[in-house]
């Protein structure tokens, strides 16, 4: 795949954990990358970006933006080819969903994506969707024709009040494809990725999948995990499905971008081999009832959500993006291995 380096590219929320690998990527390809921020003063938010851009033929610019502030994209997407916007916040445990996930991501999607419409350079939109746009609770597969996710399935469970991450990133997504659909300007692909893991390139990561995570090695699930179904994909290659999307000609639609169909449980017991001996790190299956009864007081999820996710096998179908982006999966183990070595260097355990 040629990436072109004739004019420069706009990456929305350059800070973040999935962005860090997309700007990496682009300016090891030699990518004139303008990086959208919300504060371009954050010197340590923005420290590893700068050392990536000092070693790579690319370059990086930083501007100031906000995702609810109209026109704030117009000035960092002038003379870009390529949006990709992955700005939207990753949080499970929200006071005020509507004006903390909703707000942001769906009043963010239409600034960025209606400033995209009105700006002459750009072809081309790549915007970082989530298989939450697809499904809410493992159960949801069920309903899927065959028991499996496609790309064919919006999710319609999650609400306001009940998995509001997840409705936060459908309406966005159906928010980007209306106005889309709108114009003829650039064209929209999408990349829905399951639980990113692997590591990330800035010191402080904030993601919620460090959160997920880190529970492997501080204890919380010492007595097990539950088997709770989900799919999980290495950050590295969700970077390299956005660039994909980016930069090949027949790129279009919708891409599930999930390397394992797996549950937490099996999750936690790729880190045994490695790192079993030193850290609580799970081994057996935390059986439903336990979880059922104990989940809303000890960790504040509830009844519903362990009835429609523990035990319930997770399955989506990533054919689509093998064959149209040329995705190739690393094994989840490597990408455990890494992220859970990351957070011991960093201390996450104690010394
Ligand atoms: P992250 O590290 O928390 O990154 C989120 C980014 O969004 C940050 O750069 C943040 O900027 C920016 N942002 C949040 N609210 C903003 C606002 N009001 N104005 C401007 N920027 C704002 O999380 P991530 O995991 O990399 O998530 C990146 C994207 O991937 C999101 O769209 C997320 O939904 C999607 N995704 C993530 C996963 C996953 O498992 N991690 C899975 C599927 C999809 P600041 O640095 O200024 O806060």
């Amino acid at each position: 795949m040629d990436v072109s380096t004739d004019g420069p590219v706009l990456v929305t929320g350059a800070t973040g954990y999935v962005a860090g690998w997309l700007v990496k990527d682009l300016l090891e390809a030699g990518v004139t990358v303008h990086a959208a921020v919300r504060d371009p003063g954050a010197a340590a938010k923005l420290e590893h970006l700068v050392r990536i851009a000092d070693k790579a033929p690319g370059s990086i610019r930083f501007f100031e933006t906000d995702l609810l502030q109209p026109g704030s994209y117009t000035e960092a997407m002038a003379g870009c080819s390529v949006v990709f916007h992955t700005a939207s916040p990753f949080a499970i445990s929200v006071r005020d969903p509507r004006r903390e996930l909703i707000d942001p991501a769906v009043t963010g999607t239409r600034n960025v994506l209606e400033s995209a419409a009105a700006t002459a350079s750009v072809t081309r939109v790549v915007v970082t969707s989530s298989c939450a746009a697809i499904y809410t609770d493992a159960i949801d597969c069920a309903r899927a024709p065959g028991g499996v996710l496609t790309e064919d399935i919006w999710n319609t469970t999650a609400s306001l009040s009940y998995q509001p991450y997840s409705y936060s990133k459908t309406l966005a997504e159906k928010a980007a494809w209306k106005i889309a659909d709108a114009q003829d300007r650039f064209r929209l692909v999408t990349i829905n990725p399951s639980l990113v893991i692997g590591p990330a390139l800035s010191d402080a990561p904030t993601s919620e999948s460090f959160r997920i995570v880190r529970q492997m090695g501080d204890g919380t699930l010492r007595q097990g995990a539950p088997k709770l179904g989900l799919g999980v994909v290495d950050v590295r290659d969700v970077a390299s499905a956005h660039l994909a999307a980016g930069f090949r000609e027949d790129a279009e639609g919708r891409h599930i971008v999930s390397g394992h169909n797996t549950n937490l449980l099996e999750l936690g017991k790729v880190l045994i081999e490695k790192y079993g001996s030193r850290y609580p790190v799970p081994r057996k299956s935390l059986p439903k009832w336990v979880v059922w009864l104990a989940g809303p007081v000890m960790s504040g999820i509830s009844r519903k959500f362990v009835t429609n996710n523990v035990d319930v096998t997770w399955r989506a179908d990533n054919s689509r993006s093998k064959s149209a982006l040329g995705m190739t999966y690393r094994p989840m183990k490597a990408s455990m291995e890494d992220m859970f070595q990351q957070m011991i260097d960093a201390g996450a355990f104690g010394k």
